[in-house]
């Protein structure tokens, strides 16, 4: 809730900032993936930590929302600057300061875009393992806010797994560093992992240490097409037990969003039937020709004989399957689309309740997702704005939860997911989160109503 008449003219005086407040300035600011639009009061850039500290002491005194925004590829209306907040906009604290290539660690301004880092880290060996299919526009900050993944993440495991260190400024004003760099500690519980994940209404990221790994020498993308004999959880199961396979990647395509996305250019993904979408890591070409000839033969072992097409680019197939969601834009527009995740040996269960759901719903549903984690998304084909939306993610979050599943893989709870939040963590786990929100941000500024339901945010 903003007060009635913030005083803009000592802001103005304080900061040393970009202030923008005019309706174009502010109008890519006021939506981020989800479509969700709210016009934010004003969209300002920090020059440094110590301006970010003026600007949160007189957003404090002036009751004002302040939300952090990176790439605003949020997925769920994290970013989106409700009840007139003024958006932090991070995306020129873009410098990466530091690569340690022997310690192989990189820190990193929260405006880095991802796919920068990557690009960075590979000219001495390295990348940066979590690679969410946004990593073209994402950036570091919004990654560690919503601990990020990406089709890597089945061996690499998401972003908490790569953050070393963390300097934040809270929302009292006070700054704080939190992590280490020694590879292991034993120092309590881990203060650095309660904010990764935790979009922004405790404290702003100011600046991110990553640990990087090597680049692995030889890297293989391949696309198989399924015939539909075998069910893919049991299929994905398989490959991942098999000891002769390092699999980075298990993606997989429904054959409706197969179909889409072979329509972008240059996609050569073929059109038809299910495809899943596998990375194979070999250290050398005789070791990549073995993986290679066992996992064909593996594939023929369960049925699916079709000649899986190889992809020499990796990383061009992660961008290509990056657009799942671009590809759905351009067909359907907006639509419900979702990230709930349940062990990989029952994730047949969750695509046969998705299946069923949509059916009763009587409208198409596109499925997608990081298959080897369990992680589908879900793309039902309706308005988000009709109430009967609502009542399908209803349904879709239930379920995952009695199958033991988690609401959020990835993307986070942000505005939309807020009321589910004690469905899975309980209330214990929700009068804890708001204990810390309450130390950390006393008079709720920071992105009030995402994540925890409004009622203890803005005072
Ligand atoms: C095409 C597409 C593909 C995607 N694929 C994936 C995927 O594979 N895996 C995945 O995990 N996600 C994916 N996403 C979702 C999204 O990209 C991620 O959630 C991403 O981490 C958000 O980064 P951002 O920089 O865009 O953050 P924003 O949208 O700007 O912000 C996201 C959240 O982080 C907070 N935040 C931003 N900066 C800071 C900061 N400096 N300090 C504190 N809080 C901050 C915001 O307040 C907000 O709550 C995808 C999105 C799109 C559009």
């Amino acid at each position: 809730m903003v007060a009635a008449d913030p005083d803009w003219t000592a802001l103005r005086a304080s900061f040393q900032g970009r202030i923008e407040d005019s309706v174009t300035g502010k109008e890519s600011f006021g939506t981020d993936a989800t479509g969700l639009r709210a016009e934010p009061s004003a969209v300002v850039a920090p020059e440094d930590p110590s301006d970010l500290v003026r600007l949160i002491a007189w957003a404090r005194s002036n009751r004002v929302p302040l939300v952090a925004r990176g790439g605003g590829t949020s997925l769920t209306g994290g970013s989106v600057a409700f009840g007139e907040a003024i958006v932090v906009d991070f995306s020129r604290w873009d410098s990466i300061h530091e690569i340690d290539a022997k310690n192989r660690w990189a820190r990193v301004g929260p405006g880095v875009i991802n796919r920068a880092l990557q690009r960075k880290a590979a000219s001495e060996g390295l990348f940066f393992p979590p690679n969410p299919g946004s990593w073209e526009t994402s950036t570091l900050g919004g990654n560690a806010a919503t601990n990020a993944s990406g089709p890597r993440s089945f061996r690499y495991g998401s972003f908490r797994r790569w953050a070393l260190q963390a300097n934040l400024v809270l929302g009292t004003g006070e700054r704080f560093a939190v992590g280490t760099r020694s590879s292991k500690r034993s120092v309590g519980p881990e203060l650095l992992d309660v904010f990764i994940g935790s979009e922004g209404i405790l404290g702003l990221f100011v600046d991110l240490t990553v640990r990087l790994a090597p680049i692995p020498p030889r890297r293989t993308a391949l696309a198989v097409p399924l015939n539909g004999k075998a069910r893919v959880g049991p299929l994905a199961q398989r490959l991942a037990a098999a000891p002769q396979l390092t699999f980075s990647a298990i993606e997989y395509l429904d054959a409706l969003t197969a179909g889409e996305l072979a329509k972008i250019e240059s996609s050569r993904l073929p059109s038809g039937p299910a495809i899943l979408l596998l990375e194979v890591e070999s250290q050398s070409p005789e070791e990549e020709d073995r993986q290679l000839g066992f996992l064909q033969q593996l594939l023929n072992e369960i049925g699916e004989t079709q000649e899986a097409l190889v992809f020499p680019d990796a990383d061009a197939l992660w961008s290509l399957r990056g657009k799942s969601g671009l590809a759905l834009d351009r067909r359907f527009g907006s639509r419900l689309r979702e990230d709930v995740a349940v062990p990989l040996g029952i994730v047949d269960r969750l695509m046969d309740s998705i299946t069923s759901i949509a059916a009763e719903a009587k409208i198409p549903v596109y499925v997608y997702g990081h298959l080897g984690d369990g992680n589908l998304h879900p793309n039902f084909v309706i308005d988000p704005a009709d109430p009967a939306a609502e009542r399908i993610r209803e349904r879709l979050l239930t379920e995952t939860l009695r199958l033991g599943g988690t609401i959020s893989a990835e993307h986070g709870i942000g505005w939309l997911k807020r009321s589910y939040l004690s469905g899975e963590i309980g209330a214990v786990g929700v009068e804890l989160l708001r204990s810390l929100k309450h130390r950390c941000d006393p008079d709720g500024i920071l992105n009030p109503g995402k994540l925890l339901e409004a009622s203890s945010d803005v005072r």
